[in-house]
Parts: C-alpha cells; sequence; structure tokens
C-alpha cells in the first residue's frame, strides 16, 4: 500500500521500542546490503506490502539475499487487486486480499469475490486497530467478523492486524471460532497475549520489532512461541529492523528480523530461516501453487 492508510513513519512511531530514536540512520542512497546472516538458507518473507514501481527489484533483490518466498498483502480492494496481479508476473509471490482496520469505514465491496483467484492464499490482513481509530470501532468490530466468515467460508489463512486492541480481537475470534490457520501478523504482544493467541491455535509473526532495543515484551513472546508456530515477516516498506531503521523496508531484510529472532532464541539463523519457511508452506499452502 502506497502510503493512503499507513505510511511508514506513522506506524512504526507508535510501536515498541520505536521512541528508541537515537540510533543514526543510515544514508538510505547507499546501495542495500541484504543482512548475511543465513544467508546460505532459504527464507520466507511471509507480509510485506510491494508496489508495482519497486516490486520487481525488491523480489531480485529477496532472492539474491535468500527470500525466495514472499506474501504480498492486501489491505484494501485495490491493494488486493494489485497484489493479486503481481503474483501472475513475479516468481515466488503469492498475495493476501482483505480489509485492513483503517480502510473498514470504506466498506468490503469486491473483495470477497478475490478470494477464490489462484494466488490468493489468505483473507487480510484484517482485524482491530483501536491506537489510530482511523475506522469507527464497531465498523472495525463488523469488517473484522466478516472476513473471519470469509476465511471459514473459502478455506484460507486469516491474516490479523491487532493494536491495542487486544480484548475484542479475541472476543471477536472466539465468537465466529478462530479459523484453523490464523496468524497474528507483526506481533507487538508480551508473553500474555502470545499465549491467548497461542490457545487459539494461531502463529504469531515477529517483525522488526523484534529487534527494536525498548522490545523486551516482544522477545519475550518471541522466546516462548513453540517453533512450530513461529513465522517472521517484514512487513516493508514499514518497520525496518536494525540495523536499518529509519530506511524504507524491503523484503531482503528479512533475514535481519530472523538474525534477531535466532539470538533470542539462542539458535543459529539458518535454523530459523528453516523453521518459518517451513511454517509459512504450511500456513498458506504455498507449495499447492507452483509459481508462474
Ligand atoms: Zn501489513
Amino acid at each position: 500500500m502506497t502510503g493512503r492508510a499507513v505510511e511508514p513513519a506513522r506506524d512504526a512511531d507508535a510501536q515498541p521500542g520505536a521512541d528508541d530514536t537515537a540510533e543514526a540512520v543510515p544514508d538510505d542512497t547507499a546501495e542495500p546490503v541484504p543482512d548475511v546472516a543465513g544467508r546460505r538458507s532459504t527464507w520466507t518473507d511471509q507480509h510485506c506490502h510491494l508496489d508495482d514501481g519497486g516490486a520487481a527489484s525488491a523480489v531480485a533483490e529477496a532472492v539474491a539475499a535468500g527470500v525466495t518466498r514472499l506474501v504480498d498483502v492486501g489491505t484494501d480492494l485495490d491493494t488486493s487487486v494489485a497484489a493479486l496481479a503481481r503474483t501472475r508476473r513475479l516468481e515466488g509471490v503469492w498475495a493476501t486480499a482483505g480489509i485492513h482496520p483503517h480502510e473498514a469505514r470504506r466498506g468490503v465491496d469486491g473483495v470477497e469475490a478475490l478470494l477464490a483467484e489462484d494466488g490468493i492464499v489468505a483473507v487480510g490482513e484484517c482485524g482491530l486497530d483501536y491506537h489510530y481509530d482511523h475506522s469507527p470501532r464497531g465498523v472495525q468490530r463488523e469488517v473484522f467478523a466478516t472476513q473471519i466468515g470469509w476465511a471459514h467460508r473459502h478455506g484460507l489463512a486469516l491474516v490479523i492486524h491487532s493494536r491495542s486492541a487486544w480484548e475484542d480481537t479475541f472476543a471477536i475470534l472466539d465468537e465466529a471460532g478462530p479459523p484453523e490457520r490464523t496468524v497474528f501478523h507483526c506481533f507487538t504482544g508480551g508473553a500474555d497475549e502470545a499465549r491467548a493467541a497461542l490457545d487459539r491455535g494461531a502463529w504469531l509473526s515477529f517483525s522488526g520489532i523484534v529487534s527494536f532495543p525498548a522490545a523486551d515484551d516482544v522477545r519475550d513472546a518471541a522466546a516462548l512461541c513453540p517453533p512450530e508456530r513461529l513465522l517472521i515477516e517484514t512487513d516493508s516498506p514499514y518497520l525496518a529492523p536494525v540495523p536499518y531503521r529509519g530506511r524504507r523496508n524491503r523484503p531482503a531484510w528479512v533475514t535481519a528480523v530472523g538474525a534477531a529472532v535466532a539470538r533470542v532464541r539462542g539458535v543459529e539463523p539458518e535454523r530459523i530461516a528453516e523453521l518459518t519457511t517451513s511454517n509459512a508452506l504450511a500456513v498458506y499452502r504455498l507449495d499447492r501453487r507452483p509459481a508462474p
């Protein structure tokens, strides 16, 4: 999404640990240097937002860094249609279709029809964002519940965005019944929220926030997550991980997110690459549709 709903700065500013702005911001005109951690491994960025202008080069750069599978996430009708179109021209890219809570006030028209399309692997991102309240909360709840219903009806994974809204997120999920494959994307909770999500059979996906100095609670969650429930993502272009903070994020840097998770869990980055790729394959059934 090119900034209508969530601009990078705004999103990053309010995330845990984002107040810690003491690090120097590297020169964004320099050549990108993908993190070398686990470079021989195969990584998956299971949540990013590509844009038509930079998608091909972002994917090529990712592949060079060992990131060979990407899930390109829709946030409204237009971005979902665009993400689906990209799956048809970019190898190793799959898409989701859904309505972000920021966009909930604009309604759900047209999105469900995309779910039957080859290349769509999940409903979302959807959920609740009571931090920004860009849509009225009642509308957010309704549109979230509708999309949980879609995940059930179409047998798709569900990608949840939950921000300052844990209680209602779990209540709505419980009422509709959590889909068999449910992902809490960009997990920003601590140990308690992690357990509550895991109790509902969900996967936890960690973003660059796990590398932010002030995000100890998120690291607690990353430490306790069972290996078979662990995912990683960039959420690019938002939330660049250390050491790239302040820059426009890119799928190649999921390797840096993975390295941070590896440090938290006391394992090698290669192990995180292996684990999170195999989990992403299972959650989104990526191997059911060979890349074009
Ligand atoms: Zn996202």
